[in-house]
C-alpha cells in the first residue's frame, strides 16, 4: 500500500491531466514495490522502492517537489521500520539528500543509531557511496514555490494564518508492505509543511508517530504532523490491535477519525496487518493512495468514492 498525502484536495482544483499524472505515479510506485514482492523480495526493499519513486516524482511533497520552508528552502524528513526485527532508521532536516528514505535505511543498517539530523546526517551520507546528494534547489518546483508564496502572503495579511494548518499540507508519501515470508515494513518521506519554520520536524521521521511496523502491523501516516506526534498515531493503531484485540480497521478508524480530530488535528494513514487486511482512513477531503491486495487486485484513489 502507498499514500501520496492527505489534505484539502479539491476535486474542482484538480485537472484531468493532474489527476492522470498523480495516478500514473502512484501506479509506478505500486509497480516498483510489487516487483520486489513478486520476486520474493523483502517488505523492506519493497517500501523503499515504492517511496523512492514517489520521492523522485515532482507531484508529491517528498524529495523532488518537496514544499518550501519559511526560508525558501527544503528540509526533508524520512523514516522506515522493519516489523519482524523491530529495527528502524530515520533522518530529519536534511537538505541535500535526493532520496531521504534510502538514507534512513542506511542509518538503520550501517549506524548504531535510529535518527540522524541535518548536517550530521549529510556527513553520514557521504560515508555511504549509494546515497546521492543534490543541491537544495534540485527539489524546487514552480508549483510548490507558488504554494509557498501564497502561504507567506496569507501570513502577512493575518499573522494567525500560520497557526491553523488544518488541511494545509499535501503530498507526503509513504508505503507499507507484507512480503511472502510474512514480514512487514513501513516507510514515510516528506518535505514537511509549507512555510514551516526552519528546524521544524514533523511526525514523518518519528518512529511511532508517522511510521510504525511490528510483527503484526505496518502503518504510515500523513497529516498535520504536530498532532500525529502528540497522538503517537502509528504506534497507537498497532497498540489497539495488540492490546485491545481491535481489528485493523477499527483501530485505524479510532485513531484517525476520533483521537486526532479530538485534539484539533487532521490527516490520514495507510495500514496493513499480517493477514493481508488493509485500512486507509482519512478525515480530510482526500488522500492520494494505492494498494495491491494479496489476491493481486489493485487500485488507486484520491477522494472518498
Ligand atoms: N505529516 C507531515 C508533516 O507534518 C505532512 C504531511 O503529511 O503532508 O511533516
Amino acid at each position: 500500500m502507498i499514500h501520496g498525502g492527505a489534505g484539502v484536495i479539491e476535486r474542482a482544483q484538480l485537472s484531468v491531466e493532474q489527476e492522470q499524472g498523480i495516478r500514473a505515479d502512484l501506479d509506478a510506485a505500486l509497480d516498483a514495490g510489487h516487483a520486489v514482492l513478486s520476486r520474493a523480495g523483502s517488505a523492506l526493499d519493497a517500501v523503499e522502492a515504492a517511496v523512492r519513486v514517489l520521492e523522485d516524482s515532482p507531484r508529491f511533497n517528498a524529495g523532488k517537489g518537496a514544499v518550501f520552508d519559511a526560508e525558501g528552502r527544503h528540509e526533508l524528513d524520512a523514516s522506515l521500520m522493519e516489523g519482524h526485527s523491530g529495527r528502524a532508521g530515520a533522518v530529519a532536516g536534511v537538505t541535500t539528500i535526493r532520496n531521504p528514505v534510502s538514507l534512513a535505511r542506511a542509518v538503520m543498517e550501517h549506524s548504531p543509531h535510529v535518527l540522524l539530523i541535518g548536517a550530521g546526517a549529510e556527513a553520514f551520507a557521504d560515508s555511504r557511496g549509494e546515497i546521492v546528494r543534490v543541491p537544495n534547489t534540485w527539489f524546487d518546483t514552480e508549483h510548490r514555490r507558488g504554494e509557498w508564496q501564497q502561504a507567506q502572503a496569507r501570513e502577512r495579511e493575518d499573522a494567525a494564518a500560520g497557526e491553523n494548518l488544518k488541511g494545509k499540507y499535501f503530498g507526503t508519501v509513504g508505503a507499507v508492505a507484507l512480503d511472502a515470508q510474512g514480514r512487514i515494513a513501513a516507510a514515510t518521506s516528506t518535505g514537511g509543511m509549507t512555510n514551516k519554520r526552519w528546524g521544524r520536524v514533523g511526525d514523518s521521521p518519528l518512529i511511532g508517530a508517522g511510521t510504525w511496523a511490528d510483527a503484526r502491523i505496518g502503518v504510515s501516516g500523513t497529516g498535520w504532523g504536530e498532532f500525529f506526534i502528540r497522538c503517537a498515531v502509528a504506534h497507537d493503531i498497532a497498540a489497539r490491535v495488540a492490546y485491545r484485540g481491535d481489528s485493523l480497521q477499527v483501530a485505524a478508524d479510532a485513531v484517525i477519525m476520533d483521537t486526532v480530530p479530538a485534539l484539533g488535528g487532521d490527516g490520514g494513514a495507510i495500514a496493513l496487518d499480517a493477514d493481508g487486511n488493509i485500512a486507509m482512513p482519512f478525515n480530510t477531503a482526500g488522500m492520494y493512495r494505492g494498494w495491491i491486495r494479496p489476491d493481486g487486485s489493485r487500485g488507486t484513489a484520491i477522494f472518498r468514492d
